[in-house]
């Protein structure tokens, strides 16, 4: 799909990112669950921390919003169709990601068959270990792939410590990787992903149409569109 052609359909949809939180989460008639699990204060002691929250804002589409400051660091959501689920995006580690997918079981039993990274930031490639175990396939654009070991280092610096090292090596790779576009069908559900310049250059978008009240268009917009900006 050409790239103003996804533009266009964009600004037609909801878009779900850091933006578009407060939509979501504004809009009452939501199902909200507040997702949280132990961590680790400065004094040793162990606390329970903020996580994440998992909004329902469509026909069998959820929002999983997280903060800066939360262990999450990101937001990620997932896709359910009659014979499966598709997750997109992981969050930073694989305690946030085993509660995410804790969270997806408390919608359903299904497989969870897919997962797609809409980039190669740590923050949305760490818990994809959870879901590869769980049985899904990895999928992302083909740079991700090249990038998803290596270029995570800079985030800790010139010379990562051991333990930051091995965080990143164990970032589980995409099983699969396309070009430009692909279509996953759930069963009945067709979602597409589509490749789109921008803020990494491996970056995509997941459109599910028509999930919003039948008429609409929700798309997950990854990192492409940030809080205050829109990297496209
Ligand atoms: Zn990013």
């Amino acid at each position: 799909m050409r790239e103003t052609t996804i533009m266009r359909k964009i600004l037609a949809t909801i878009l779900i990112s850091g933006l578009m939180v407060t939509i979501a989460l504004s809009n009452g008639k939501k199902t909200e669950n507040r997702a949280s699990y132990a961590a680790i204060d400065n004094n040793g002691t162990r606390v329970e921390d903020k996580g994440f929250t998992v909004t329902k804002i469509g026909d069998g589409v959820y929002a999983a919003i997280g903060g800066d400051n939360d262990p999450a660091e990101s937001n990620a959501g997932f896709i359910v169709g009659n014979n499966g689920v598709v997750v997109v995006d992981t969050f930073e580690d694989v305690g946030a990601a085993r509660d995410l997918l804790a969270e997806i079981r408390k919608v359903t039993n299904l497989p969870i068959r897919y997962v797609v990274n809409t980039h190669y930031h740590l923050d949305h490639v760490g818990g994809n270990a959870v879901f590869a175990e769980a049985g899904a396939t990895i999928l992302a654009h083909r740079n991700l792939r090249g990038w998803e070991r290596t270029e995570n280092y800079k985030f800790f610096g010139d010379n990562p410590k051991p333990d930051k090292r091995a965080y990143v090596e164990a970032f589980v790779l995409p099983d699969m990787t396309y070009t430009d576009a692909v279509d996953i069908y759930l069963g009945n559900r067709l979602i597409q992903v589509r490749y789109m310049l921008g803020h990494t250059g491996g970056d995509s978008v997941i459109i599910m149409p028509s999930a919003k009240d039948y008429t609409t268009d929700i798309v997950f917009g990854g990192d492409l569109i940030w809080k205050t900006a829109c990297r496209i």
